[in-house]
């Protein structure tokens, strides 16, 4: 089975005279329709806003391109608050989801003006141990425990995740917020991840929108919003359906009507913090495969490796490949697509069949748009790859440069290690 690319052998050999492999590429043109979708799926609820997930994909310039939707950012750490703010993007137009929270990043959080999300009970005193007043605006974040079941079984296991209050804590903490001052409250929760059924936001909303009702009953708390959070997946197999987002925002719309309307809670605007859905299919890594290694297996070493897209090593996922110019040919071949790390699990596909590959093929894998670059790290010395953009109109910008030896020794202040080799080595 297929999957489609963005991008063009053509275009490709084009790019690499400028930037070379490998380097993270992403489709100005999706993006820009998948938010706009997004944002028509919701309009039924006034006060919806999509908070963009920053660490699926911490690029300002992409960034800036779902600010023009409305988008406002979800952080969790000091950088991608730095992020935010450097588009633009601050006061309440910030959600701040984090856990086990460093003192700081909450005084900066605040001095933003983000919305608070705190994820446990005892961060009250901590933040208000910080800040000497809460502000007026404040959300928690909601652990059911037990484990989350859709039609098609088992998604999720929340009682084993370390996030959030549980629903006893919920009670006592909106309770103790509110005599502390806080006016506007808000629910968060997150209760699986990557879900590609049209099933969980509707399923996760009816729970919050219950908890909700009875909440402001029980604690007379005044909830302005529910946030659905992200885990709202993405078909990486070529054989899956995607979400229908509009079908989503139709199943939120229906128990919102059967819920919070009839309680006399309608003003209640839905929040989502899509990381995933908003970014996902619409980056792409692209790689050239540089040897081929015939021995118990047949190999394909290509010039990514994990430290370029982490996710096939880290929970054996699956990303999909195309071999440009070879779309149409026949998948013949059974290859491990592997990077050059020292650690064996450094393989992008594992008895993947594909059209014969020959070396200086250019290896697009596919859907690396979100929790692709931002989970890349520096193992083995190797440097975080460029990223490209698709423009609209067929142009390709550089948004953000390849790492270069540099980068890498610039945190050893002082010792000078690049300085002297740099002669040495690299003329
Ligand atoms: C990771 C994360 C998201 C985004 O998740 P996706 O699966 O990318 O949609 C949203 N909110 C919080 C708090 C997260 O940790």
């Amino acid at each position: 089975m297929s999957k489609e690319t963005f991008v063009t052998k053509e275009m490709i050999e084009e790019a690499v005279k400028t930037y070379p492999t490998p380097f993270h590429i992403y489709d100005e043109k999706g993006i820009r329709e998948n938010a706009q979708a997004v944002k028509e799926a919701f309009s039924w609820n006034k006060g919806f806003k999509e908070y963009f997930a920053v660490k699926a994909t911490p690029n300002p310039y992409l960034i800036q391109i779902l600010k023009e939707y409305g988008c406002g950012c979800d952080c969790s750490s000091l950088t991608e608050l730095m992020i935010s703010k450097a588009v633009g993007v601050e006061g309440e137009d910030i959600m701040f989801s984090s856990n086990e929270t460093p003192a700081e990043e909450y005084a900066y959080a605040a001095k933003l003006g983000a919305i608070i999300n705190l994820d446990d009970i005892t961060h009250i005193d901590f933040l208000e141990g910080i800040l000497g007043k809460l502000p007026e605006t404040m959300s928690c974040r909601y652990n059911p425990g037990g484990v989350f079941t859709m039609s098609n079984g088992i998604m999720d296991n929340p009682g084993d995740s370390k996030y959030g209050f549980t629903k006893e804590q919920m009670f006592q903490g909106f309770r103790i917020l509110k005599r502390k001052g806080v006016k506007n409250f808000g629910i968060h929760a997150f209760l699986a991840s990557n879900t590609v059924t049209n099933e969980y936001y509707p399923l996760l909303a009816k729970q919050l929108f219950e908890l909700a009702v009875q909440l402001k009953k029980e604690t007379g708390a005044e909830i302005r919003f529910i946030n659905l959070s992200g885990g709202v997946g993405i078909p990486y197999r070529p054989d899956q359906k995607g979400n229908d987002i509009r079908a989503i925002g139709q199943g939120v719309r229906k128990v919102y009507e059967e819920v919070l309307v009839p309680a006399g809670m309608g003003d209640v605007a839905i929040y989502a913090e899509m990381g995933r859905f908003m970014m996902g299919p619409y980056g792409a890594l692209v790689t050239k495969a540089i040897h081929e290694k015939h021995t118990y297996k047949e190999y394909i070493g290509v010039d990514a490796c994990a430290v370029n897209l982490m996710r096939p090593a880290m929970y054996g996922a699956y990303h999909h490949i195309t071999v440009l110019g070879k779309e149409q040919e026949p998948c013949g071949y059974k290859y491990d697509v592997v990077g050059s790390l020292c650690e064996n699990n450094d393989k992008f596909a594992v008895d993947r069949m594909l059209p014969k590959i020959e070396k200086g093929d250019y290896l697009v894998i596919h859907d690396t748009g979100a929790h692709g670059f931002s989970m890349g790290y520096n193992y083995n010395g190797k440097l975080k790859s460029a990223e490209l953009l698709l423009k609209e109109n067929g142009d390709i910008q550089l948004i953000r440069r390849a790492e270069t030896p540099k980068d890498y020794f610039s945190t050893f202040d002082g010792l000078g290690i690049y300085e002297s080799l740099e002669k040495e080595f690299l003329g």
